[in-house]
């Protein structure tokens, strides 16, 4: 069996339904477990409708759900056009699941207050939405769909927004629904990013997280492959919306795709790789407007060439240079660094460090930021360097691409820090953010298009 995620924009609308259908129609003899995102922006709208309602604006949740009823219930007026009863049996469908999200908003306009419990439940509706609507075309079509709720299967912990599976026990209700619930049916179809904790309340894997639903999904069923559907020719050697000549990588590492989603490629989710490396599952990246194309594999090292296979950027970061010249040993220095950003929940994009000094790269939008550079503050010299972004140049055995620091510095003026990953997975280099458009293409076209 194979499992294939669609992401929003391969099933915003009608006619991109019809093409994942089509998709899916040649894949059957395969036995597809068919993922789907919610409808492109939607996931957008229920975050908006919970934090309107957190604000208590009333009429703003009001309009946003009846433009969320409007959306879905036309796009199933289309799918389903010819088959009148299905099509009734899908709108009270989408009804109830809509008017219980007007209660729950309902209620939380009333207190005005939204844990990240309420606030899990409220955007998971999106692919719960979506998924209706997609299970019924499947059938309109002729191909017997068996609509599953992920939020039985894929079982977390209490993080709701940023859910972590427990992924022995999800392997388990997969197999058991799996066992018990498909049999008979052409084709399996459930929902990405949507899950529960172990007491049943609903969770989320995290925005962008249904490539990683899909993974789950494909090593709890030892499944073939995992095709990830988008709206790109496969993975590119930098991301296509911020260049034009950029190239196709026909296939890659599980390491090298886990380093350019960590050095900030957005086009698979960071926690994707994981499980499918896990149990050794080819990962296709493939274009849901373009099925034609062989778009990307990624897989285990040895099948992947040496060499740079894309480049990545991180647009908003800091720079900080924590210095102490009294420090004695480096121990003790890294220690007192260390401490304040991990009790503050800091993520560290990257770090280096001499006797005396530290050198961090961090995401700009870090909540614990500030309270860890005060914390700093009492006993070093701190310097934040911001508006910056990082660079990455990732691929396997990256070291020795001869010239290219020289260009880097004469596209960006200035490199803050330069950086080889210790696994030789990627070439860093924090820059400007103001020259990162003018580096970015610099340094593509010297690799890429000499
Ligand atoms: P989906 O809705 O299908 O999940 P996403 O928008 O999450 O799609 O991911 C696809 C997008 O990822 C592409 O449209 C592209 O702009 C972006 N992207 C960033 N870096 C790359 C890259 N190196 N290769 C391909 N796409 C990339
Ligand atoms: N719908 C969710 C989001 O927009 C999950 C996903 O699409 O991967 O983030
Ligand atoms: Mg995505």
């Amino acid at each position: 069996m194979i499992v294939m995620k669609f992401g929003g924009t391969s099933v915003q609308d009608e006619e991109a339904i019809g093409r994942v259908i089509s998709i899916v129609k040649n894949r059957l003899p395969e036995k597809p477990l068919v993922v789907v995102s919610a409808l492109s922006k939607v996931t957008k709208l229920l975050c908006s409708i919970a934090e309107a309602a957190e604000a208590q604006q009333e009429d703003v949740v009001k309009e946003s759900l009846a433009s969320l009823r409007q959306r879905h219930f036309d796009l199933a007026k289309a799918l389903l056009k010819d088959s009148p009863l299905l099509l009734e049996k899908c709108l009270g469908d989408l009804e109830s699941r809509i008017a219980g999200l007007e209660t729950f908003a309902g209620g939380v306009c009333q207190i005005g207050e939204l844990s990240p419990r309420s606030e899990a439940r409220i955007i998971s509706t999106g692919e719960l939405l979506s998924s209706t609507i997609i299970a019924y075309a499947f059938n309109a079509q002729g191909i017997s769909c068996q609509w599953l709720d992920a939020r039985r299967m894929i079982t977390t912990d209490n993080n709701y927004l940023n859910a972590r599976p427990d992924l022995v026990v999800t392997e388990a209700n997969v197999k058991r629904v799996f066992g018990m619930e498909t049999k008979g049916f052409d084709l399996v179809l459930t929902q990405g990013f949507v899950a529960s904790a172990s007491d049943g309340s609903t969770t989320v894997l995290g925005f962008e997280g249904s490539d990683y639903s899909a993974a789950i999904f494909g090593m709890a069923l030892g499944a073939k492959r995992v095709e990830i559907w988008t709206d790109v020719d496969g993975i590119r050697s930098t991301d296509p919306r911020a260049l034009d000549s950029t190239r196709r990588i026909e296939c890659l590492s599980y390491e090298e795709a886990a380093e350019m989603a960590a050095m900030g490629a957005r086009v698979l989710h960071p926690l994707t790789i994981e499980p499918a490396r896990n149990r050794n599952i080819p990962i296709m990246v493939l274009n849901s407007k373009n099925p034609a194309c062989a778009g990307s594999t990624v897989l285990r090292g040895e099948e992947s060439p040496d060499g740079p296979k894309s480049v990545a950027c991180r647009e908003n970061v800091v720079f900080i240079k924590v210095h102490s010249p009294k420090m004695e040993g480096i121990t003790g220095m890294l220690a007192r660094v260390f401490a304040p950003l991990y009790s503050n929940l800091v993520p560290v994009t990257l770090a280096k460090a001499t006797e005396s000094s530290v050198y961090l790269v961090i995401p700009e939008d870090t909540d614990g930021l500030e309270a860890a550079l005060a914390a700093m503050e009492k006993w070093a010299e701190v310097t934040v360097y911001r508006d910056k972004s990082m660079i990455s140049v990732v691929g396997r055995n990256i070291v020795g691409l001869e010239g290219l620091g020289d260009r880097i510095i004469e596209a960006s003026g200035k490199v803050y820090i330069a950086n080889v990953s210790a696994d030789m997975l990627s070439e860093n280099f924090v820059i400007d953010r103001d020259r990162l458009a003018v580096t970015l293409s610099t340094i593509h076209d010297y690799i890429f298009n000499r």
